[in-house]
């Protein structure tokens, strides 16, 4: 187990304060749990939502009302903060916010987390996407160092390779994006990872069309 893992908590509500993404989670004094935009921490105008249900519509769009397909984009909106009594309800709301990613991080914690090479992924593919799996190295390079970049692109940390021989996804990202340790914010505060384990539908979808494009 890495040094990273060994520490972390086992479940993102263990230790609080802490930060997931660019989300902030807390207690109130009242016990509640308050989860509300990292760059909001500080805010005491926020709109204040009392149901677990209400994240699905925050994640859905961006400051502007622009929809995000990608949850984990860091685009989240500002302005609110979510008030929740029970765990369960602040576990629902996250996993409006990050489908699928407090699984996938106690699965890493306890090692059983199942990791899959673009290359696996791109082969799997069905249908219209199958041709996904003729991108080349070099453009499948340019493509996730460009479209998982943390800065304007996704802030997962990538846990996966480019293909079974351990090929780094891209040499176009700084070593630290496959670093589970490593605030993607960059806010350079501890946070608890975002992981991706394997390439997302998104990721695949645009390997497609560079495909196409170079038909
Ligand atoms: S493949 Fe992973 S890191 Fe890249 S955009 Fe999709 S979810 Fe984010």
């Amino acid at each position: 187990m890495s040094e990273t893992a060994q520490h972390a908590p086992a479940d993102w509500l263990d230790v609080l304060p802490c930060c997931v993404g660019e989300i902030l989670i807390r207690r109130t004094e009242a016990g509640e749990f308050s989860l509300c935009h990292r760059e909001d921490a500080e805010m005491e105008s926020l709109r204040i939502e009392r149901e677990a249900e209400a994240a699905a519509e925050l994640a859905r769009y961006d400051d502007s009302g622009r929809y995000r397909p990608l949850k984990t984009a860091p685009n989240l909106q500002h302005g609110w903060t979510l008030l929740l009594g029970r765990a369960e309800d602040a576990r629902l709301a996250l996993a409006y916010f990050y489908p699928g990613r407090a699984a996938a991080y106690q699965a890493w914690k306890k090692e059983t987390l199942r990791i899959t090479a673009l290359r696996q992924t791109l082969a799997r593919q069905t249908g219209m996407y199958r041709v996904a799996a003729g991108i080349s190295d070099e453009e499948a390079d340019a493509l996730v160092g460009n479209f998982c970049k943390s800065d304007g692109g996704c802030l997962r940390t990538i846990l996966w390779r480019r293909d079974a021989a351990g090929a780094v996804p891209s040499t176009l990202l700084p070593r630290v994006k496959f670093d589970p340790g490593f605030d993607q914010t960059g806010r350079g505060e501890a946070a608890l990872p975002l992981l991706c384990q394997e390439a997302c539908n998104l990721l695949v979808a645009e390997a497609r069309k560079v495909v196409k494009t170079s038909e």
